[in-house]
């Protein structure tokens, strides 16, 4: 179709907005929001505690054999991660998750395959602190409590409220955090344009981001973080880029 890839090409690093400005028409940023969200709980620093994205995107994985892993999270990202460690030879995979598992945003069938696997799931778990092997920076523990899912004025979902009390401890080797993502705060900071207020890029009905021929679509607008979502994203950018050039 005469489209012509350019590899290894970072924005923000090697290209910067202005000088695609100053060699096309029209720009459509598809960056994508895949930096790991942390919970701010103790020990999230230690040697042994990844993010679940960069852990798949740049396969980082450490030596799992005989260790045991808790996959923080209830969504496709910790069910890949789970399974992922899990035939990487894991001895034993958690998956923590602090609402039931009906609430499970992962898919149906990727749950099931998980279990089939031999992934433990612990629902209405809610990771509270990650603690040191005795006298080093390696995760050695992980502390939970218990929950209990009260219905929240306002709330569609059930939301988990920690049960006083119930911490308990289980001793572990790596943490894995899987409980969402948010677009690269240094690439964000260089963009000369608006966001949201949760971070993403802001864009108008059109996908128009503040400047004019810039537009973006996909995960790093914010939307929900499907493929089906980003797809349509993409033809709907298509579509509205075509609008704008025939009107240049
Ligand atoms: C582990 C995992 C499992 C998932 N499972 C499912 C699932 O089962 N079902 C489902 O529907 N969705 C799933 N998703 C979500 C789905 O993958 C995303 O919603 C979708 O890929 C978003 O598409 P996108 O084009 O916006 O961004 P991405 O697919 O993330 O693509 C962004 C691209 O931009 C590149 N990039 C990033 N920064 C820069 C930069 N500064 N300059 C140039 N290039 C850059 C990235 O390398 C990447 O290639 C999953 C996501 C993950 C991470």
């Amino acid at each position: 179709m005469g489209i012509e890839v350019k590899y290894n090409q970072t924005l923000g690093k090697e290209i910067t907005l202005s000088s695609l400005k100053e060699q096309y028409n029209a720009i459509f940023i598809a960056i994508g929001s895949n930096v790991s969200m942390k919970m701010q709980i103790e020990g999230e620093k230690l040697e042994g505690v990844y993010g679940g994205n960069q852990l798949l995107e740049e396969n980082c994985h450490p030596n799992y054999q005989k260790k045991k892993v808790a996959v923080i999270g209830g969504g496709n990202v910790a069910m890949d991660c789970a399974r992922t460690i899990k035939r990487k030879g894991a001895q034993e995979v958690y998956v923590m998750y602090r609402r039931a598992e009906e609430q499970m945003p992962a898919e149906r069938k990727e749950i099931e395959e998980a279990k089939e696997e031999g992934i433990q799931f612990l629902f209405q778990h809610n990771i509270v602190k990650i603690l040191p092997k005795e006298e080093t920076k390696q995760v050695g523990k992980i502390e939970y409590v218990k929950t209990e899912l009260v219905q929240k004025p306002g709330e569609l979902r059930l939301s988990p409220v920690d049960i006083k009390d119930s911490n308990e401890q289980m001793e572990m080797d790596y943490v894995v955090m899987a409980i969402g993502s948010k677009p690269e705060q240094e690439i964000m900071e260089k963009l000369p344009i608006d966001k949201t207020e949760k971070g993403y890029i802001k864009v108008d009905k059109d996908y128009m981001t503040t400047q004019e021929g810039v537009f973006a679509g996909g995960d790093i607008i914010g939307t929900k973080a499907t493929v089906a979502w980003a797809s349509r994203a993409g033809r709907n950018v298509a579509e509205a880029i075509d609008r704008y050039l025939q009107k240049q």
